[in-house]
């Protein structure tokens, strides 16, 4: 059996649905669990929702109301006959939605964020599915929140695999011999007590991996709008390249320093069961692709990782005494408590560098409470450039116009924090 995992693009539109149909014909004899993430861009309006309904920012109706007609529109699209079941399956699910954001919010945001943004993906695989058993690709829709088990970290769900494992087994398997075709959703799970947990952002991917690991799956496929994983992001580079084959290591190196291609919980599943992961265009579904499985092979070309928006904070002691391991730990501490992630940090004497995604509510919490014991600098609107298999030209080209204001090297692997010359 394989597991396919299609992201929101490749169902954003009644266009996307009737090609994910194209996709599934293609292997009419396979057994499949099928993964579906929410529809375009509804995690994001999910997530407007979440916010106008706990801090109201916004109408949280009227933002109800676009991504209900978003779905009907879509619908409308698929299913001709007005009173298919599936409009009155949705109706009800809207009413749910619609109760979650009625009161005033009891529990803390995360919680509440779970509950609601959770229903994107209930809505897009009611849809596929109802649609695929329509043309007579006959598939059982399942509920994933009773399948992944989760613990109550809210927005980042830790995952049970002992538990999830049991539950899957149990219940998919049986279900794939009398449909061969499961159709659940990416990026959500449930608590012990039954409350609504999700993976973090984009973690669709990740459940793909975790029900492939349960089911020992021959393989993963994540359909995508790209022909395979790319050795930059077309929307900075202009001449990328697909990468044929890559190794669970390259891979999840590549998706540490932020390749967005897929999710960087994807892999350890996958590696520790030695499963196979392939990537491929969901528009060119008989195109190779990439494969990522077990290899020592290091790649032949450099990968570039871009990332913009970046802040680099320098942590002194107030007193010119050194960095050591007592106030390190301490100032990990506070990144952790303020849920900051390093992409990167570099020792010196009296001084600890680290660089970040400027996510600025975060960052300004943090400082001020570092600021308390340390002398803090920091310097914002900077560049992140990662090269994994570098080569002294390829950083003569990247640094062109830039001052760096950090570098790090390894064997394999540099990366600068750069930005523009004045
Ligand atoms: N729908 C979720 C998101 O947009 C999960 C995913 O797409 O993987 O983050
Ligand atoms: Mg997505």
């Amino acid at each position: 059996m394989q597991v396919f995992k299609f992201g929101g693009a490749s169902v954003k539109d009644a266009d996307g649905v009737k090609n994910v149909a194209e996709v599934l014909k293609q292997f009419p004899h396979e057994k499949l669990c099928v993964v579906i993430s929410a529809m375009g861009k509804t995690t994001n309006a999910l997530e407007r929702l979440t916010k106008a309904f706990f801090y109201k920012t916004e109408n949280a109706e009227e933002i109800l109301e676009e991504i209900k007609q978003a779905h009907y529109t879509i619908c409308k699209n698929l299913f001709a006959n007005p009173s298919h079941a599936i409009y009155t399956d949705l109706e009800n699910t809207f009413v749910e939605l619609h109760w979650a954001i009625e009161d005033e919010p009891t529990h803390a945001y995360d919680f509440e964020y779970d509950q609601i943004v959770s229903i994107g993906e209930v809505l897009s695989t009611k849809i596929v599915s109802a649609y695929l058993n329509d043309i007579g690709i006959t598939n059982k829709w399942m509920d994933a929140r009773g399948l992944i088990q989760t613990d109550n970290t809210y927005r980042e769900g830790k995952v049970d695999f002992e538990l999830t494992e049991a539950l899957v087994k149990t219940q998919i398997e049986p279900q794939l011999i009398i449909h061969s075709i499961v159709v659940t959703q990416g990026f959500i799970g449930g608590t012990s007590e039954n409350f609504t947990t999700t993976l973090g952002r984009e973690g669709s991917d990740y459940t793909a991996s975790i029900l492939a690991y349960c089911l020992n799956a021959h393989n993963v496929t994540i359909w995508k709008d790209v022909p395979g994983v790319l050795n930059a992001d077309p929307k900075w580079f202009s001449h990328t390249k697909k990468i044929d084959e890559l190794s669970y290591h390259d891979a999840i190196e590549l998706t540490y320093y932020g390749a967005t291609v897929i999710h960087p919980k994807t892999i350890k599943p996958l590696q520790n069961k030695q499963i196979p992961l392939y990537v491929k265009s969901f528009l060119n579904p008989k195109a190779s692709g990439t494969v990522i499985k077990d290899g020592e092979n290091r790649l032949n070309i450099p990968s570039y990782i871009f990332k913009v928006n970046q802040v680099l904070i320098s942590i002194q002691p107030k007193d010119f005494s050194f960095i050591a391991e007592d106030n390190l730990s301490d100032i990990f501490e506070l990144f952790s408590k303020h849920g900051v992630k390093i992409n990167l940090m570099q020792l010196s004497a009296i001084s600890f560098s680290v660089c970040c995604d400027d996510d600025t509510e975060k960052i300004k919490l943090l400082v001020a409470e570092l600021q308390q014991t340390f002398k803090v600098l920091y310097n914002s609107n900077l560049e992140l450039m990662t090269v994994r298999y570098y080569t002294p030209e390829t950083i003569d080209l990247l640094t062109k116009n830039k001052v760096i204001l950090l570098e790090q090297k390894s064997r394999f692997t540099v990366q600068m924090v750069m930005k523009n010359e004045e």
